[in-house]
């Protein structure tokens, strides 16, 4: 049992006796496959030693992830650890310059990357929907390289998976690539937030033959991998599972109490707001308990906005992330999709529980009802 009240016993962790693993850097394919990775931010440092180094690995994201993956490689030398480059969050791709480099060529870029990095991804810059012509580009160079370290970074702007003809050139260009694709979509607040946009991305992962990463997704990473993935890596809060516009300025919070951690609840497939379950949930009831290495038994609503409380939800995300995870380790396709129905299922099912206990209905999540619980 991972929480009170709610019980989805395809979520429990797995306990898993596999080798000690080493680290396969340089090698994109070996590295990627039986592998979750997180997103990693502002809470990289806290957040490695606790990702499990036989089945995880972190890609290091911000403006300081640079500086700071000699510091945590030492401490974590086990662990993967690859670094996104700034022009996923910086750069609007455009024909001509669909890169933003730090160095003279594209390979040289990748060289450099490869000296802190144990797998080099391709500085795109962000692709407007439908900007075909700045796609193709980027795959035109991508595919002159011939490398086994390489990731072809693809940021699309969300709009891709709103229109079925983006889709189906997405799908058409992926296809093409000589290289693993990591793939992330941009949006301000949530790029997978319809019923429509998550039908497009399952069927992306479906109808693409070359290797693919969901990254910064959230929960959808495991549809995803259940659809063809080769890897999914899921942040630990919002800005990590989501790509922000290149010209984005985040405008001043309203509510502090907001800031409180988003806490993921495995057994719901689903990431809650602290602030959501003390208010709406929990006003009157007793709390769920967490029994998590990380929560201890602890009410899952009780933190707040400063920065250690933050960092305990975060840390509470990853390590059960990695038990969500460890189930999947070593299965196929058809197998991974096996177990993520009936996780799925279950989740439906931790819905009646939680409104017996609180004495109202909720809203079931439309993706986990209408998407995810659907064959296709
Ligand atoms: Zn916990």
């Amino acid at each position: 049992m991972s929480f009170t009240v709610i019980d989805n016993p395809h979520t429990a962790p797995t306990p898993l006796f596999i080798a000690p693993r080493s680290v396969e850097t340089g090698n994109a394919i070996a590295l990627l496959t039986d592998r979750q990775f997180h997103v990693a931010g502002q809470n990289a440092q806290s957040e490695a030693p606790l990702i499990q180094t036989n089945f995880g690995g972190a890609i290091l994201v911000g403006d300081d992830a640079v500086t700071k993956v000699a510091g945590i490689r030492a401490a974590n030398p086990d662990l993967p650890l690859i670094v996104e480059p700034r022009s996923l969050r910086k750069h609007l791709a455009t024909d001509t310059q669909p890169f933003q480099l730090t160095a003279a060529t594209l390979s040289e870029d990748l060289d450099q990357q490869r000296v802190y990095s144990d797998l080099a991804i391709t500085p795109t810059g962000q692709i407007k929907p439908g900007d075909s012509d700045a796609l193709k580009a980027a795959l035109r160079e991508v595919n002159k390289l011939g490398r086994t370290d390489t990731m072809f970074a693809i940021p699309a702007y969300a709009g891709w998976l709103s229109d079925e003809q983006y889709v189906k050139q997405l799908i058409a260009v992926i296809n093409r690539s000589d290289h693993p694709v990591l793939l992330t979509f941009i949006h301000g607040h949530n790029p997978v937030e319809s019923v429509k946009r998550a039908r497009a991305y399952r069927r992306v992962f479906q109808e693409t033959t070359v290797p693919v990463v969901a990254h910064r997704a959230d929960l959808i990473g495991f549809d995803a991998l259940a659809h063809g993935a080769i890897a999914s890596a899921i942040g630990s809060y919002p800005s990590t599972r989501r790509l922000n516009p290149f010209d984005h300025h985040g405008g001043p919070v309203g509510d502090r109490e907001n800031l409180s951690p988003h806490m993921l609840l495995t057994d719901m497939l689903r990431i809650v707001r602290s602030t959501h379950m003390r208010r709406e949930w929990f006003a009157s009831a007793t709390p769920i308990q967490c029994f998590c290495v990380i929560c201890r038994g602890a009410d899952v609503d009780r933190l707040h906005e400063d920065p250690a409380e933050r960092r305990t939800g975060h840390n509470h995300n990853v390590v059960n992330l990695d038990g969500l995870y460890s189930s999947y380790v070593g299965l196929g396709t058809a197998a991974r999709r096996t177990l993520w129905a009936s996780q799925v299922a279950g989740a439906l099912d931790t819905y009646p529980q939680l409104e017996a206990h609180i004495g109202r209905s909720l809203r079931v999540d439309p993706i986990l009802q209408n998407v995810w619980a659907k064959a296709s």
